[in-house]
């Protein structure tokens, strides 16, 4: 961590810029400005890099790209957007073929503002993603140290935003394993996601999966429920679920990808079950190939039931378990 510190590589991306903020990203090596003299190395290769600048707003050619570059950069990364365009469209925002600022694709760490960004601004970027990068560093020895450090509590609406991120993050991998970008769990905007903390589920209509009308709209217990697992006061993982006459409906278990591996993930499934006391049976799905999925859902007790396809390349498996 302290050679990433010292030394951070950064990889740059025009998304669809006007180029005014590429030519004061370009600028900050410049001898005026002379980045590289504090060890900051400007790499072409996403496999190098840590720190991704992007510039301009996102359209549709530019997004699997985004997208693309962001998959193939080690953890742990951080995504700096430079100037209005990055952040919200900017100027472009309402153009046929824009579909906003980065963080429309994906997670986004630091926002740089301006228009153009000016070279100060877009290296006072850079010192915050190097925080971020040490915050993601210690977090993940916390986790790592004690699982105690990690809690797992009920999420508010408030936390939307924070776990759209982490959504975004954790399905990247998903979307890379089917070349689909297709996937629900990336199509998701805030606002839709901030419906789910307000909605009774309505399998029909639902982004969370399936088919099915709730029994009684009356009753709380048919609110979605949102568990979140959190270090050092930071979203690592989420997972949500809804309860529909004696079945408990569960889905998207995400774990931010630089921690997975740890248990995070089966531990959110345990804790969302017993947010459902009153169930006799745990539904949940998963894509064909998610391996990883599958096998931790198998490993609490799940079985398969039913598939379902979704797309030409992702079918739906159906896993349930019982009430012991
Ligand atoms: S923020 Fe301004 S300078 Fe930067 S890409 Fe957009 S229009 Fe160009």
């Amino acid at each position: 961590m302290a050679g990433i510190k010292q030394s951070p590589w950064i990889l740059h991306y025009d998304a669809s810029s006007c180029n005014g903020c590429d030519i004061e990203t370009l600028a900050c090596l410049t001898p005026v400005f002379d980045v590289e003299r504090l060890g900051v190395i400007n790499t072409g290769n996403p496999k190098h890099a840590d720190i991704f600048l992007v510039t301009g707003a996102v359209n549709e050619q530019s997004k699997d790209v985004i997208r693309n570059l962001y998959r193939q950069m080690p953890e742990p990364k951080v995504v700096v957007a430079i100037g209005a365009c990055a952040a919200t469209g900017g100027v472009f925002r309402e153009c046929y073929n824009i579909s906003g600022g980065v963080d429309s694709v994906i997670p986004v760490d630091v926002f740089v503002p301006g228009c153009a960004a000016r070279p100060e601004a877009i290296i006072d970027g850079v010192v915050r993603a190097l925080a971020v990068l040490e915050e993601r560093q210690r977090d993940t020895a916390a986790a790592a140290g004690s699982m105690d450090q990690v809690l797992y509590l009920r999420a508010q609406k408030s936390n939307a935003p924070q776990i759209l991120a982490l959504q975004k993050a954790a399905y990247q991998s998903e979307a890379g394993i089917y070349g689909d970008e297709g996937l629900p769990a990336l199509q998701q905007t805030l606002e839709e996601l901030e419906d789910e903390f307000d909605r009774r589920p309505n399998r029909e209509a639902s982004s969370l999966g399936a088919r099915e009308t709730r029994k009684d709209p009356e009753k709380d217990r048919d609110h979605v429920v949102f568990l979140k697992a959190v270090v050092n006061g930071r979203i690592i993982g989420a997972v949500r679920g809804y309860e529909v006459d004696d079945t408990a409906y569960l889905s998207r278990v995400i774990v931010h990808p630089y921690f997975q591996g740890m248990g995070i993930g089966r531990r959110l499934t345990e804790e969302i079950e017993k947010a459902f006391p009153g169930v006799k049976r745990f539904e949940i799905f998963t894509g064909h190939r998610n391996e990883r999925n599958l096998r931790q859902f198998r490993k609490l007790g799940y079985q398969e039931f039913k598939t379902e396809p979704f797309t030409p390349a992702i079918t739906w498996i159906y896993l349930q378990k019982e009430r012991p």
